[in-house]
């Protein structure tokens, strides 16, 4: 099972990265991006970190399977 990332700004790059958990000191991003967790402030509006969309894309595609065709 693949959950929904939490998007977390961080503080370094002012970009939202996608943390499957937050540590109590560090949390690493999707991307490797690591960042101390008190660093991180809720999501608002921003654009996304590509590499994290990325990622949970792909981490998303092994947990269901790619379905392949995009067809409808
Ligand atoms: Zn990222």
């Amino acid at each position: 099972m693949t959950p929904e990332p939490l998007w977390r700004v961080s503080a370094y790059d002012g970009q939202p990265h996608g943390f499957y958990e937050l540590g109590p000191d560090f949390s690493q991003a999707l991307c490797s991006h690591s960042v101390p967790t008190s660093r991180l402030r809720d999501e608002a509006g921003e654009t996304r970190c590509i590499a994290c969309l990325l990622v949970f894309g792909d981490d998303l595609a092994v947990a269901k399977g790619d379905p392949g065709g995009w067809r409808d």
